[in-house]
This record gives C-alpha cells, structure tokens and sequence, in this order.
C-alpha cells in the first residue's frame, strides 16, 4: 500500500474541506502581502518582480518560483485605483473650496487623471498581494502543491 502523505487522523482537528484537500497552509501576512505587491514585488518573496509589461502580472515569480498566474485583479485593481484617484482629488478640492479656491469642475479632471494613472500600478500590486496572501482564484491550490515556506 502506498502512503500518501496524509492521513485522516492527522487532520482531523481541520474543517471538512481542508481535510479533504490535505496539506493545510499556513496563514499569511496579507498586510507585507500588499505592501510588496504595491512597490511591485512577489507577494510571496518580496524581491521578484510582480509586474512585466507595464501592467501585466508575470506567470511566475523569477526569484521563488512563486505562481502569480492566478490573480484576478484585472478590472478590480482599475476601478479601485480610480476611486481612490477621485477620493484624493475629491478631497483636494474640498480643501480648496473651504480655502476659497473656486475652480471649475472640468479642471478636476486633469489631478484625477493623473492620479489614476500613478495608482493603477500600486493598487493593482495591492490587490494581488491580497489576493495571495488571502489564498483566493487558485492561490490555495498552488500552496497545497507546494513545500509550505517558513
Ligand atoms: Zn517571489
């Protein structure tokens, strides 16, 4: 009989669908997580490269081997990063009007442009960082195949 590695008896202190899929992972930091992937490194090691191409997430990591592949932050990580640019650009002009700056509305639209296009990196970095280390879209997955780090 071949051995598998797991049993029922070591993991019968976890829920039923971790102990159905074996090989628990230990919990992550998602706080480091996000940090690392808003300055747009590996989620996992820190030193990777998260990014390729402008906004393209890489495959996988080129330091720890660490697959990315499976975020989901296309769309999430733009419209995130656009509400951000319009809170910071919406509080700029609410300042300014308690200043008694009175500028027209369409002049908003140049600060949060380019706001938007300074965040939509660091956001999207912050996303995937969550997404990894909250296991979400396949990160689970690619943890139980792997050797779990320290
Ligand atoms: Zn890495």
């Amino acid at each position: 009989m071949a051995e598998t590695g797991t049993n029922e008896a070591t993991l019968s202190h976890l829920p039923g669908r971790q102990r159905r899929l074996g090989n628990p992972p230990g919990r992550r930091a998602w706080a480091p997580a996000m940090l690392r992937g808003a300055l747009g490194a590996c989620p996992a090691c820190g030193e990777g490269r998260l990014f390729v191409h402008g906004l393209r997430v890489a495959d996988v990591c080129d330091r720890c081997d660490e697959e990315l592949y499976h975020h989901r932050a296309d769309r999430k990580g733009v419209a995130l990063a656009a509400f951000v640019a319009l809170q910071i650009v919406l509080l700029l002009a609410a300042a300014l009007q308690f200043l008694g700056v009175h500028w027209p509305l369409w002049v908003w639209v140049v600060p949060w442009a380019l706001a938007f296009v300074l965040l939509m990196r660091p956001v999207k970095g912050a996303v995937v960082g969550l997404q990894w280390a909250l296991r979400l879209h396949g990160f689970q997955y690619a943890a139980m195949c792997r050797p779990r780090r320290k």
